[in-house]
């Protein structure tokens, strides 16, 4: 049997006739950037995480750029993300010339290390982007505190995290600002790049908005030096449809890893901690193990593919050489870089397909 990673399929037939509908319709409408639809996702969007404003973007590292810009945040700040996250999360501080302050995850959760986030903090931090990683939600009430505590926003990294939901609210509306990715991958993804940005603070709402255009809310009038980081109505149209299947989706995710956290049964195995299935959307679902790139080629050799989130630690990528660290400064990030392995999970994966991975790894 050949497994994917990930298989758009299942989701991509159920939906092709709305698909190929919304298409002509903006097909035949010729009005492409800007227009109905954009603004008729951002209300969709908005509502379903309970959120005040949407502002759509052109990909999910914008959106955490544009956020910062619009608080003023930039060279001579400093921004808390975690050690281990896409490098997205990284860049984007870097983008707006802040710098960027690493703090280990809890190797538990592979969220932010709340107990080590009170050790980073200087005179010039400004804000902590809470990556909740893999889908599960950061915890957001301890950050909170922290944040409330030393006077910094609360930046969300919820790319990987569309519908999770933390105590009762959805991610999105759990910080000051949240910053989402639509790349087809994600729970919920466009055809195509797209991003979107979330807040209930309608100044912010308003800077971010004008930012993504050019700087401008009246055409040819440029408030800020901004950027262009549209999402286009195609796009807008596609996700209309997808959201309508999110919770659907996000739940057969769900439904996969039961079984998943019910069967695998190898000792040398370590699945994934849990609270409850439910509190994670399940972008990833991230085992480890000690032998780690012997398991991946078993797996591969028996046609199953996997990933790894993420091989190289930020800290220690080239792209970061100018911050000057080596192995050992983020040990976590470097144990979850050498052992971490993603196995396959998408929406419509079939019993014998999720059997054949979990007797496999079994029998390893
Ligand atoms: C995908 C992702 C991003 C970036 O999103 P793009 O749309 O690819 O720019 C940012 N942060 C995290 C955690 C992601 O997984």
């Amino acid at each position: 049997m050949k497994i994917p990673f990930l298989n758009l399929k299942p989701m991509h037939t159920e939906i092709r006739n709305e698909i190929l509908a919304a298409f002509e319709k903006i097909y035949d409408k010729n009005l492409f950037i800007l227009g109905d639809s954009v603004a008729a996702f951002e209300r969709e969007f908005a509502k379903y995480c309970n959120v005040a404003y949407c502002i759509s973007c052109g990909n999910g590292l914008d959106a955490l750029s544009i956020i910062l810009r619009g608080y003023d945040i930039g060279e001579g700040d400093e921004v808390i993300v975690p050690s281990n996250t896409y490098i997205a999360t990284a860049l984007a501080v870097s983008y707006v010339g802040a710098k960027v302050v690493f703090v280990d995850p809890d190797i538990k959760t592979f969220n932010i290390d709340i107990n080590k986030i009170n050790k980073a903090i200087t005179q010039k931090t400004k804000a902590i982007i809470a990556v909740h990683l893999y889908g599960r939600p950061a915890d957001i009430d301890k950050i909170r505190v922290i944040c409330n505590n030393n006077n910094l926003k609360l930046i969300e990294d919820a790319a990987q995290a569309h519908g999770a939901i933390y105590n009762g609210k959805r991610t999105g509306n759990l910080g000051d600002a949240a910053g989402f990715s639509f790349y087809p991958g994600k729970n919920l993804g466009a055809l195509g790049d797209g991003g979107a940005i979330l807040t209930n603070d309608i100044t912010l709402a308003k800077k971010v908005e004008a930012i993504r255009n050019y700087g401008s809310k009246i055409k040819y009038h440029n408030e800020y030096k901004g950027v262009n980081s549209r999402l286009d109505e195609m796009q807008a149209e596609f996700l209309r449809i997808k959201l309508k299947y999110l919770d659907k989706w996000n739940a057969d995710r769900q439904n996969t890893v039961k079984l998943y956290l019910e069967k695998i049964n190898n000792t040398k195995i370590i699945i994934p901690y849990i609270n409850s299935p439910q509190e994670s959307i399940w972008h990833i679902f991230a085992i480890r193990t000690e032998f780690r790139d012997k398991l991946q080629n078993h797996l591969n050799a028996n046609g199953i593919s996997t990933l790894i989130h993420y091989p190289i630690p930020i800290h220690l990528q080239k792209a970061y050489i100018d911050l000057g660290y080596k192995p050992g400064d983020f040990k976590v990030a470097e144990t979850l870089s050498n052992t971490e392995l993603s196995l396959p999970l998408w929406y419509g994966m079939s019993k014998n397909e999720i059997n054949y991975i979990i007797n496999t790894l079994n029998k390893w």
